[in-house]
């Protein structure tokens, strides 16, 4: 495993983040936080159910752990149908596809995470199925082959990425409606953390879950992993309960400060200040230079530190920015540089 999946605020999923399903919303009145999309997906329910149509295909995107694989789960409470889990990537031939969608019955939800990652082939076959509900088939081959259609229930997809851009025009195109998940505010992420604290009988006080929520990175996924760890030392170091001390302590020893940043993020920002003059640098250079792959720096570390205003991506590159410095409590070394003139 490398440093990357090892951390602690690293929201892509953790194996044993499993515990967390059983904490998982069941309906969006159990959600918390991301309102607008709550409420568009509420009249989305009420219109198919109105009309006894299948729901509408649905695309999800954002940053890992903010709700998107949730959401799908519930828009299939809702719906009283039965929802499929895959992924892009286990996606392999068209065959695969063909027989999941066979397998589906009138209503089901097909969810595929990662939907950026499907082949071209595989995404061809999906197009007339979200659109037609067909399936065309060659059978046979050279100048004997010839194409039949397969009738398809009517069933909806539910796409997930962290990558829109790398949603290809077509298959974006197919889908009635897109929502974009942002990062939970504070008052949202203590919510989320408070639930789950009552659910696993933890006693806390409201300044523990604030030390917790506040470092979570907008991320119910990291929040509640963050809840997981201090949970442990409060069993083993204290007499159980969640005090703001308690948290404090235990997350200055698992190097998690208090904007939430751990040290593979301070390790991003200090090669960019300090090899690189606060940038502006390319991201595989960067990469490099902390030895992590190019694609999880973009997808894990990249995000919040934007969303922080702790860096910024310019067209030669990505620079660090003087807010960075303070908080690592380094000169800006562009400090008596004179503006730049673009
Ligand atoms: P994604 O699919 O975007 O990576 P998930 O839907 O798997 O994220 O959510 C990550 C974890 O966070 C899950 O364990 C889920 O229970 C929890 N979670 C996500 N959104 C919320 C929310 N709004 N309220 C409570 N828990 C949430």
């Amino acid at each position: 495993m490398s440093d990357t999946e090892d951390r602690l605020v690293n929201p892509t999923p953790k194996p044993d983040d499993k515990v967390d399903r059983a904490m998982r919303p069941n309906s969006l009145t159990e959600m918390i936080g991301q309102e607008q999309i709550k409420e568009n997906l509420a009249i989305l329910i009420e219109a198919s159910k109105k009309r006894k149509e299948s729901l509408d295909h649905v695309l999800f995107y954002g940053p890992p752990g903010l709700g998107k694989t949730t959401l799908a789960h519930i828009l299939a409470n809702e719906m009283g149908v039965n929802i499929k889990i895959t992924a892009g990537p286990a996606i392999e031939r068209q065959g695969d596809l063909a027989a999941i969608l066979t397998n589906l019955r009138e209503g089901d939800i097909l969810f595929i995470d990662e939907i950026h990652r499907l082949g071209r082939a595989v995404e061809e076959v999906l197009y007339p199925a979200m659109e037609d509900f067909a399936l065309d088939i060659i059978i046979g081959k050279g100048p004997s082959a010839r194409s039949i259609r397969l009738k398809l229930p009517h069933f909806s997809i539910i796409g997930a990425t962290t990558r829109l851009a790398l949603v290809t025009a077509p298959l974006r195109a197919r889908f009635g409606a897109v929502y974009r998940l942002d990062y939970y505010n504070l008052d949202a992420t203590k919510a989320i953390v408070k639930r789950a604290a009552s659910k696993l009988e933890i006693p806390f006080d409201e300044d523990g879950i604030e030390e917790i929520a506040s470092r979570a990175r907008g991320t119910p996924r990291v929040a509640l992993r963050l809840l997981r760890r201090v949970r442990d030392f409060a069993q083993v170091r204290a007499d159980g309960s969640l005090t703001a001390k308690v948290s404090k302590d235990a997350l200055k020893l698992l190097s998690v400060d208090h904007l939430g940043l751990d040290d593979m993020d301070r390790r991003v920002l200090r090669a960019i200040i300090e090899k690189y003059n606060a940038g502006p640098v390319g991201l595989n250079t960067i990469a490099a230079s902390v030895s992590e792959e190019a694609d999880t720096i973009m997808d894990v570390v990249e995000p919040y530190l934007l969303q922080l205003g702790f860096l910024e991506r310019t067209s030669q590159g990505r620079m660090a920015t003087k807010s960075a410095c303070d908080h690592l409590g380094l000169p800006y070394p562009k400090e008596n540089e004179s503006p730049r003139l673009f």
